[in-house]
């Protein structure tokens, strides 16, 4: 009987169960992939690699198109299953879709021009010189789930254009996105087994790390990131780590205030905060501290918590349960430490999450940096506002963290924002926008936001060796 138990209990334990944010709903239950399944997936992969790293890049840019072309056929279809799995209200989960659809033009337009040979013209020497670029070989993408296109798409798009295989492990939180995105590139030509899904959580991941891969790209939370580094570190390959933020904002006095509390709300709120470079901090200089938090309490106001699925809403569920009580624990020791709430309900008020793990907005103003909010990654719907005396106390507390991704400043003038930015250590900055990202532009993080860079040119150079060719063609 207790054999019989325990064998249910192990079967119980490998599945994923799949629920559904805004009404805790089971939507499936899949079987993750165990270490054996995964050595497999990698075995497939590395006999693939010997075919796919020969096959043209015309081929290749043939099936990205094709993989761009299916996804935005299934575009409506795909933002719905995202909305309900992860909680995303379906008019963001669209614009993502679309945003990916516009970073693969980028993809197809540059890969091209970077993977190409560079001759080198020299005079001075009859030894030809040029550089030539390879794959990789097989990459593990190890994925977040708050933007599963953007994070997912910034590395197995250009990866499969240098000729790499991919192992895509998608976060068990998003797995129906991951199995509809591996679904699609089945639907094109593309080489069996060169893009695989790997099924499943840590455990999955951590498989994943052991088979002999060829680069690790992760997009994940720092704790998460560290043990990946240390786990990888003898094998001395490739590692890039996408991590978290805390990204501030300040705003100057001579700034049109609607302007900068309507940017920054959203830049808060939109995703439901769950995204790396949503603003986690603002200062706002002491002669417009009131007015600006009346300003953006009313931008909060404007936004619409409930299902997803309805155009108007901005704010869906949280994506995962367990964030709700992480939440409440930075809203209580704000609260105890002097913090005032003047916007939202109170700490652990049962009736918002009562069906579904919805968790209202919250601005807070009277915060400082004794205050976890103020310190650690709150990757939620909460906001602490503090009053600063000038732009170097601003740029002060602006540096007082861990982390390094993004940071932005609101000013008319130009001259106060470049003396700011070019200071802060961080991979990007911001004058006058926020949470926003370009890809012609290196996207990158210092500190415990993590090391490498995906987007823009460089982007593409991570998923390619160089190689150095010194050629005399004509010897004596
Ligand atoms: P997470 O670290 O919990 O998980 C990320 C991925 O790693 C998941 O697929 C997970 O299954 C896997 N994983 C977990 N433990 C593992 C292990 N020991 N070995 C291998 N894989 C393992 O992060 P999350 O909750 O999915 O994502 C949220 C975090 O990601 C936030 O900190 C956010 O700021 C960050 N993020 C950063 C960027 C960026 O571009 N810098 C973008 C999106 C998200």
């Amino acid at each position: 009987m207790q054999s019989t138990g325990l064998l249910k209990q192990i079967l119980i334990m490998s599945k994923i169960i799949i629920r559904n944010p805004t009404t805790n709903a089971i939507l499936k239950e899949i079987e993750e992939d165990n270490k054996e399944k995964i050595h497999n997936k990698f075995l497939l992969a590395k006999q693939a690699f010997e075919e796919f790293k020969h096959t043209g890049l015309s081929y290749r840019l043939q099936i990205i198109k094709s993989f761009q072309s299916k996804l935005s056929e299934k575009k409506d279809f795909l933002a719905k299953i995202l909305s309900q799995e992860m909680g995303k209200p379906f008019t963001q989960a669209l614009s993502e879709i679309t945003a990916l659809e516009v970073r693969i033009n980028f993809f197809l337009e540059n890969v091209p021009l970077e993977m190409a040979t560079k001759e080198i013209k020299l005079s001075n020497t009859s030894v030809n010189e040029k550089i030539s670029y390879e794959p990789l070989g097989i990459i593990a993408n190890i994925s977040a789930w708050n933007y599963p296109y953007f994070v997912g798409g910034n590395v197995f798009i250009p990866a499969l254009l240098c000729g790499n295989c991919v192992l895509y492990k998608a976060s068990e939180y998003t797995l129906l996105t991951g199995l509809e995105i591996a679904k699609i590139f089945a639907e094109t030509e593309l080489l069996p087994n060169s893009f695989q899904i790997i099924i499943g959580g840590s455990n999955a991941g951590t498989d994943l790390l052991n088979e002999d891969i060829d680069g690790v790209f992760f997009t994940g939370s720092y704790q998460t990131g560290k043990k990946i580094a240390q786990k990888v570190a003898n094998k001395m390959i490739p590692l890039q780590l996408e991590l978290g933020g805390k990204c501030p904002a300040y705003i100057h006095k001579d700034v049109l205030i609607s302007h900068a509390a309507t940017s920054t709300a959203e830049g808060a709120f939109y995703n439901n905060g769950q995204s790396c470079c949503a603003v986690e901090r603002i200062y706002v200089h002491k002669e417009i501290y009131d007015n600006f938090l009346k300003e953006f309490v009313k931008s909060v106001q404007s936004f619409e918590l409930g299902d997803p699925l309805q155009p108007n809403i901005f704010l869906g569920p949280l994506s995962r349960k367990k964030q709700i009580s992480y939440l409440n624990d930075q809203l209580i020791d704000a609260l105890d430490k002097g913090a005032k709430l003047i916007f939202g309900l109170p700490p652990n008020t049962k009736k918002e999450s009562a069906r579904g793990y919805f968790f209202s907005p919250r601005v807070l103003s009277g915060v400082n940096h004794k205050m976890k909010l103020m310190r650690e990654e709150t990757f939620g719907p909460i906001i602490g506002i503090q009053k600063v005396d000038d732009e170097k106390e601003a740029l002060e507390k602006m540096q007082d963290t861990e982390y390094g991704l993004t940071a932005s400043v609101y000013t008319k003038d130009g001259a106060i924002a470049k003396a700011i930015l070019e200071e802060l250590k961080t991979g990007t900055v911001y004058w006058n926008v926020s949470d926003r990202i370009s890809p012609h532009l290196p996207w990158s993080g210092r500190k415990h936001s993590g090391i490498g860079t995906t987007l823009s040119l460089e982007g593409i150079r991570v998923f390619c060796k160089s190689k150095a060719w010194h050629c005399l063609p004509n010897p004596p």
